[in-house]
């Protein structure tokens, strides 16, 4: 797939596996984070106000940009 400058240099997806990508504050103070995981990219979610960490989903596209994020960049 052909990406755009946008999805290109997008700040919010192209991180190392280590780092946080997009971060979101809840309206309840709770923090979601993009990771990376050898088997793909999660939004983890962290209840900030007692550090724990709440649950993750999988994620395919990022939220951001729209990139796929489970494809080879060319
Ligand atoms: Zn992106």
């Amino acid at each position: 797939m052909k990406l755009t400058e946008k999805q290109k240099d997008c700040f919010y997806c192209h991180f190392e596996q280590g780092e946080l990508g997009l971060e979101l504050t809840t309206h309840d103070g709770n923090k979601a984070n993009l990771f990376k995981n050898p088997d793909g990219y999660y939004l983890g979610v962290w209840n900030t106000h007692h550090h724990k960490f709440i649950e993750e989903i999988n994620i395919d596209y990022c939220p951001k940009c729209g990139r796929p994020l489970n494809e080879e960049e060319e």
